[in-house]
């Protein structure tokens, strides 16, 4: 159910609360093992409505997983996630798919449909998925690719594009969804390190100017300590440390968060 945010959520983040807000995301207690071996264990975190999270921790902290058991796209073992006060890890069966709409994920590895361009691949969810009509799905995708700065490579098919490009043409997908929630997992971690400024610069454009909540698993602490409301840490299933990015990075709390910061800088 539904609370506001405690004197102590305030403490942990940039994010602007509104009177009586409460948090879009909810993982409580969540629990994950994958035949015997646990990857997350008890992990709690709430995400508040237009605040963007960044989520560190090193290679098989579970970052991915929890993404992951947000969207369902693994079923949680234990514990409970509610999206906009719904539960969906209940008993209750929950409409993936309508999920899934309000939750846009860009990957590592971009998955476009490479026989497609670059405007079919954004125009494929809002036909098949929000059933709209081929003019206004062509229309939102037009202003979408323009948004990521491909408006001139819309007749472009993947393997045309380089991966920043690619990357861009994912993020216009999710976005022309309109999603509540965007979920990134290391979006710039399979790109030429020149490539990578583009989507980061995209990223930051859609977290200062969009409204939507997004929680962004990445390595690019610049864009952590600019752009993020809150860090969160991880390791080994468990979230170690969160708070505002000047207080994570430049007075960490944990010996391991000093530890990851320092191998990473
Ligand atoms: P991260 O994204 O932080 O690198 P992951 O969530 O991908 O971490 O993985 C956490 C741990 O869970 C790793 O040890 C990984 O090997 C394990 N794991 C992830 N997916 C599966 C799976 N489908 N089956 C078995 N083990 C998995
Ligand atoms: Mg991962």
């Amino acid at each position: 159910a539904a609370r506001e945010a405690a004197a102590h959520d305030r403490e942990l983040t940039n994010h602007h609360f509104k009177e009586g807000e409460h948090p879009i995301v909810r993982i409580e207690h969540l629990n994950k093992t994958f035949t015997d071996t646990p990857v997350l264990r008890d992990v709690n975190l709430d995400v508040w409505n237009g605040e963007i999270v960044v989520v560190l921790g090193p290679s098989g902290s579970g970052k991915s997983t929890m993404l992951r058991c947000i969207n369902l796209l693994e079923t949680p073992t234990a514990g409970h996630i509610l999206i906009d006060d719904e539960e969906i890890t209940g008993s209750k069966k929950t409409d993936v798919v309508k999920l899934r709409r309000n939750l846009g994920m860009v990957f590592q590895q971009f998955n476009l449909f490479p026989h497609l361009t670059a405007l079919e691949n954004v125009m494929i969810g809002q036909t098949k998925v929000l059933k709209k009509g081929k003019e206004e799905a062509r229309a939102e995708a037009l202003k979408q690719l323009d948004r990521v700065g491909l408006a001139d490579r819309a007749d472009f098919k993947p393997p045309q594009l380089s991966g920043g490009q690619q990357q861009r043409v994912a993020i216009a997908r999710a976005v022309a969804m309109h999603p509540q929630i965007l979920l990134f997992d290391e979006p710039t971690s399979a790109l030429d390190p020149e490539l990578v400024r583009g989507v980061l610069n995209v990223m930051r454009d859609l977290a200062l100017n969009s409204g939507m909540t997004m929680i962004v698993v990445t390595h690019e602490m610049g864009f952590a300590r600019d752009v993020a409301d809150r860090v969160v840490f991880m390791e080994d299933g468990v979230v170690v440390e969160q708070g505002r990015p000047g207080d994570v990075f430049d007075h960490p709390q944990h010996e391991r968060t000093r530890e990851f910061l320092g191998s990473i800088s």
